[in-house]
């Protein structure tokens, strides 16, 4: 991480950097970039996309980390994502999270697109923002 840094620095390049880790893009990353299942969910600068996620994807995440979760009491049990994806999840005419989120209902059977979201900087893919 150190010498991915230096290099950003010195040579004053744009680094895309991909991670399962949202911890490791909190530390490395200006902004952070959330795929599920080969699109973007939230897009936003990392700091302000960490402390406030928008998208059900993106708090299932966070709350699934025991460090960037704001509500993780030590020895308790992490809060996981239901379900897994499949090959359903892909198909046209509704959210791919759909069948994964806390929030789906019957609206969100139909394309979703990647939208503005209030600051300049924050696009969200979901319906119910
Ligand atoms: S559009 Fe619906 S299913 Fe998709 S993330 Fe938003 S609430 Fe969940």
């Amino acid at each position: 991480m150190k010498l991915i840094k230096d290099i950003k620095e010195r040579s004053n390049v744009g680094i895309i950097f991909i991670t399962h880790d949202l911890t490791i893009a909190e530390s490395i990353s200006d902004m952070t970039c959330v795929f599920y299942a080969g699109q973007v969910m939230e897009l936003g600068k990392t700091k302000e996309l960490i402390e406030n996620p928008i998208h059900p994807y993106t708090i299932s995440l966070i709350k699934s980390i025991p460090t960037l979760s704001v509500n993780y009491v030590p020895k308790q049990r992490l809060s996981t994502i239901p379900g897994f994806l499949t090959e359903d999840d892909f198909s046209d005419g509704k959210c791919r999270f759909y069948s994964r989120c806390f929030r789906s209902n019957r609206d969100c059977l139909k394309n979703i697109p990647l939208v503005h979201y209030d600051t300049d900087s924050r696009y969200v893919r979901c319906i119910k923002i």
